[in-house]
């Protein structure tokens, strides 16, 4: 089903990509007013702030609720920020618009779950006007992200964006949640009018992986990024370790470079069509290593032999990373490539041998 979509209309400049900043959670009205203020002077015009908080683990700080809505009414007041925040249920949405929030966004693990994104998408129904940005699921499943935005726009949501915060793993690693990148690549394929905004704070985890997940996501041709920024990120009640002062993230913003996502140089068409040409070579010389391997599984079916043969396939894959090595292919992906390629060789054969 095709999206049917309008602009977000958040406030960004030309050519720039959409800035939302602001702390993981609205902790008191004092830390909401001084970090707005200091992101306002430095030019930011959209504020996120979380007032009911997903915790993994009872017993944490899940948010102040209701009582800390007037404070993000009062940064749109005084900053003139547009403010956002997170929503999970109906009651959420009608309190947030009880206190003129003028976005919403659907954290990673409501997004995961149709039921809550069903009754979402019915309670948003009364705020048509508003954009509502989606992160994608916890878990790395592209039809799941795809249908909630469908559930959204159903509803006559058209105002939609996408958030790609990463998806989680069990495994110890640099980032907290897994970047994944061809995920989002393949939503930009599949729905390109879609907005997609970068969230590196919640990829990254640590402030350090900040800047660079920022100009990933651009290199990516995202529309815009959500980074979360606090006036004493040490001190924050969640989050703590990924948020940066509106100070570091003025700067961190300042050295991003933002590429040109329509005009496709000279040179770079020069380079899309050698690259073109080598994909026919690859698609061809392919088709022909599968007609190869059908000729073998004649010669196999005629003489009584079994289509696996397990000396064979170790060497020739061991022959294939050496070889890719040399070439500075990473022996991880040519053992990927040649794995595949072999399962379809093999599939191929069975299919002669069954004949
Ligand atoms: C957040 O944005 O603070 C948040 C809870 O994000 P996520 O749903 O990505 O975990
Ligand atoms: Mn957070």
């Amino acid at each position: 089903m095709e999206l049917e979509l309008l602009p977000l209309g958040l406030s960004q400049q030309d050519n720039q990509p959409i800035i939302i900043a602001g702390p993981c959670s609205a902790e008191t009205e004092e830390q909401v007013m001084t970090t707005a203020r200091q992101l306002a002077d430095k030019g930011c015009k959209n504020f996120r702030a979380g007032v009911w908080k997903p915790r993994t683990k009872p017993g944490c700080f899940e948010g102040n609720g209701e009582k800390a809505l007037p404070w993000l009414k009062r940064v749109k007041d005084e900053t003139g920020m547009l403010v956002s925040t997170e929503v999970a249920t109906p009651e959420h949405v009608e309190l947030a618009l009880k206190y003129g929030i003028d976005f919403f966004w659907i954290g990673a693990r409501t997004t995961a779950n149709p039921f809550a994104m069903q009754a979402l998408a019915d309670a948003l129904a009364d705020a048509k006007d508003c954009a509502v940005l989606v992160k994608n699921p916890v878990n790395p499943d592209l039809e799941l992200w795809i249908g909630a935005l469908q559930r959204l726009n159903q509803a006559g949501i058209k105002r939609l964006g996408a958030i790609h915060r990463g998806f989680s793993t069990y495994e110890q690693k640099l980032y907290r949640n897994l970047p994944m990148w061809q995920i989002p690549i393949e939503l930009q394929r599949r729905i390109p009018s879609l907005p997609i905004i970068g969230d590196p704070s919640h990829i990254g985890g640590r402030r350090e992986l900040i800047a660079p997940l920022c100009q990933q996501g651009l290199d990516l041709g995202f529309d815009g990024l959500i980074v979360e920024s606090h006036c004493k990120p040490d001190e924050a009640w969640s989050d703590a370790a990924q948020q940066v002062t509106p100070e570091l993230l003025d700067y961190i913003l300042s050295l991003l470079v933002v590429r040109d996502k329509k005009t496709t140089r000279e040179e770079l068409s020069r380079l899309r069509s050698l690259i073109d040409e080598m994909d026919n070579n690859l698609i061809d010389l392919l088709a022909k290593r599968f007609q190869l391997c059908r000729k073998i599984g004649k010669f196999k079916k005629a003489h009584n032999m079994t289509v696996l043969q397990s000396t064979r396939y170790n060497e020739m894959m061991e022959k294939c990373s050496a070889q890719g090595s040399l070439c500075g292919i990473d022996p991880v992906f040519s053992k990927h490539l040649f794995e595949l390629i072999h399962e379809e060789s093999v599939r191929q054969q069975l299919n002669i041998i069954n004949q």
